[in-house]
């Protein structure tokens, strides 16, 4: 499905993503867990391709280089220089850190805008089903972006991807800032969201912890690089991933 083979980022001369090689396959949810700057934005920016349009407006703007190496593979083949809004138009939706919701606009406009790719009928169906997935936005269909918790920003930011028609779903930080109950039920919708729409899910999170039981594989990012990967079992077992991302 969607698939990074040596990906290496460079801002300046900065090393951002150090030969990340990383596969979600159909019907999967994969983990990407770090720290603070460990890279999780850049490589959702560099998977959705994103990146190209920083890169572009950087040197437009006569700033930072931004070098990207290896390349990107979904359903096999390179995408590395397609652009974002044809990946996205693919099928590979990025639902930002901190949301980005209109927040000038309503539930229910937040949710129409992420439909542009979507037929008529594909947007009725995915509002309907939006709203039941989320039964707490049901309320609020009128209600200003600004003016909603966390939690229910996140919802909109997932249901606007959705409306997208996603076949692989790219989470950056979705539980960023959310009580611990909200990111366990939205964790929970998230693998209903999955199994329900038989779509791929890559998801990056700091703390493994709440997301881990829904994954089938994740990968451990330090300063840009992959340091450790494997099934949610195997991860599970092993006593060095247990004390430093469990802390048990
Ligand atoms: P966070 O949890 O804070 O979002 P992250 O894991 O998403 O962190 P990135 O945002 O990908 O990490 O950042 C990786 C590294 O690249 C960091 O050291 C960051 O400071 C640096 N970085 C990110 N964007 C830029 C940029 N536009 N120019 C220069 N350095 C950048």
């Amino acid at each position: 499905m969607l698939e990074a083979k040596s990906l290496m980022v460079f801002y300046e001369n900065m090393l951002a993503l150090n030969n990340i090689s990383l596969k979600c396959d159909d019907n999967q949810i994969v983990g990407v867990f770090g720290a603070n700057s460990a890279g999780k934005s850049t490589l959702m920016y560099a998977l959705s391709g994103i990146m190209l349009d920083i890169q572009k407006k950087e040197a437009m703007a006569g700033g930072e280089r931004i070098t990207l190496t290896g390349d990107v593979l979904f359903q096999n083949q390179s995408i590395m220089d397609i652009k974002p809004s044809l990946r996205a138009k693919a099928g590979i939706i990025l639902c930002p850190e901190r949301r980005r919701l209109f927040k000038e606009s309503s539930v229910l406009e937040n949710l129409r805008i992420g439909g542009y790719l979507a037929t008529k009928t594909q947007a009725k169906q995915t509002l309907n089903y939006i709203l039941e997935v989320f039964p707490a936005l049901q309320p609020l269909k009128k209600r200003l972006g600004g003016f909603l918790s966390g939690g229910e920003q996140q919802m909109v930011a997932i249901g606007r991807a959705l409306m997208a028609q996603p076949k692989v779903l790219l989470l950056d930080e979705p539980l960023l800032g959310l009580s611990p109950l909200m990111q366990t039920n939205l964790i929970k919708t998230i693998k209903t969201i999955q199994k329900e729409n038989k779509i791929s899910v890559i998801i990056s999170e700091q703390y493994a912890r709440p997301v881990f039981p829904i994954v089938n594989y994740a990968y451990i990012l330090e300063n840009g690089a992959a340091v450790m990967e494997g099934t949610r079992e195997e991860l599970m077992d092993n006593p060095d991933v247990r004390s430093a991302y469990f802390g048990v």
